[in-house]
């Protein structure tokens, strides 16, 4: 087929796109926003809510693919869909959009995700504390992202009833581990699996800030442990296109944080750092295409995010000639928001 359709309107779909239009493919999104960064780059935009059945129906018809750049696409729309077209399979959404889901399932396909618990009311957060211990982390089980929707618990006391009472959450036992890292994989229709070096991820306030490589030398111990455990969640949902797993380098091994159905923040610094990038391999398996190869170009690879108003410094950012600078487009640069990343190869 030659025109994609991708589901969200954000920068993973602007880049997404741009792999797409390289491979001589048109993009079509769907996506809400009164502003798409992702249409901003494509040949047409649906602007729709997710429960327009008539104009998701319309939009699939004019797509010969979709795909997603955001994991809280409601599942139930897509079931109405031609199946064939939906790469990765809704199944992959279902699993991703709910905390609990998502560590039932890991740990069946033999998964270590941190000690955890649903949590549905005050009682439950007793039973939890009492079970797992403090400290520990309560989120909500779907829809946080950026460390939105989380409560950091030394004691019940850190979250009020009210809290508690107004969604599904999951409680967490707090990981003490040594480095955080991600696995992305794609694998393609004929189940073709490849891997892309793993980065050591930092946080800053929730937020994904920066992701380096070499990874310390701990993360290289487990790579291939949490590689296994990935690529048998890939399977398991027959996946087709880039996944993402998110991992904590513990003193007892790999300990599975989430997972994301998607191209993924951790692996923007592909774009220059790797032969082939995580959005044109999507775009190729999601296509049919033969895979591209995921190796690094290079040993020592910086991907720093530009959150916030700080984006805008743009001199600053290019005072290094070898810097990539990358911005999403977005209009307003809220406190907090991931507005652009820079990468420097070598
Ligand atoms: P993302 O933007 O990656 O989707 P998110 O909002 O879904 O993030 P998580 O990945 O669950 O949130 O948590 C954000 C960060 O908080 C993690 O990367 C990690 O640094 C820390 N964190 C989360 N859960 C735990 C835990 N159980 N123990 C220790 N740290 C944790
Ligand atoms: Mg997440
Ligand atoms: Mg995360």
């Amino acid at each position: 087929g030659s025109t994609i359709g991708i589901l969200g309107g954000g920068q993973l779909g602007r880049m997404m796109a741009m792999s797409a239009a390289q491979l001589g493919y048109q993009v079509h999104v769907f996506a809400p926003d009164d502003h798409s960064v992702a249409a901003e780059v494509s040949a047409a935009h649906t602007r729709a809510d997710w429960s327009d059945g008539a104009a998701m129906a319309a939009f699939a018809d004019a797509c010969d693919v979709i795909t997603y750049e955001f994991e809280n696409v409601p599942v139930a729309p897509l079931l109405a869909l031609d199946q064939a077209k939906l790469a990765p399979g809704p199944r992959a959404l279902e699993v991703a959009q709910d905390r609990l889901n998502e560590k039932s399932f890991v740990s069946e396909l033999g998964g270590t995700p941190a000690p955890f618990a649903a949590v549905d009311s005050m009682a439950d957060l007793d039973v939890a504390i009492e079970r797992i211990g403090t400290p520990a982390i309560v989120k909500t089980r779907r829809d946080g992202y950026d460390g939105k929707g989380q409560w950091r618990i030394a004691s019940a006391a850190d979250i009020s009833a009210s809290e508690v009472a107004a969604t599904a959450m999951i409680y967490e036992g707090f990981v003490t581990f040594e480095a955080e890292f991600s696995v992305i994989l794609v694998r393609g229709r004929d189940g073709e699996v490849r891997f892309w070096d793993s980065t050591h991820n930092t946080h800053e306030q929730g937020i994904l800030a920066h992701s380096v490589l070499p990874a310390p030398a701990i993360v290289g111990e487990q790579v291939s442990e949490a590689r296994a455990l990935a690529q048998r969640i890939a399977e398991a949902l027959g996946y087709v296109g880039v996944m993402t797993c998110e991992f904590f380098a513990t003193a007892n091994g790999p300990v599975f944080n989430e997972m994301a159905p998607r191209v993924h923040n951790s692996g923007h610094w592909t774009i220059e750092g790797a032969v082939t990038s995580q959005f044109e391999n999507h775009v190729r398996a999601i296509a049919g295409l033969p895979l591209g190869d995921t190796s690094a170009v290079a040993e020592k690879i910086v991907m720093d995010n530009l959150i916030g108003p700080e984006a805008f410094a743009i001199a600053r950012h290019l005072s290094d000639p070898r810097a990539h600078l990358h911005l999403y487009g977005k209009l307003e640069a809220r406190e907090g928001r991931k507005m652009g990343h820079i990468t420097r190869v070598g």
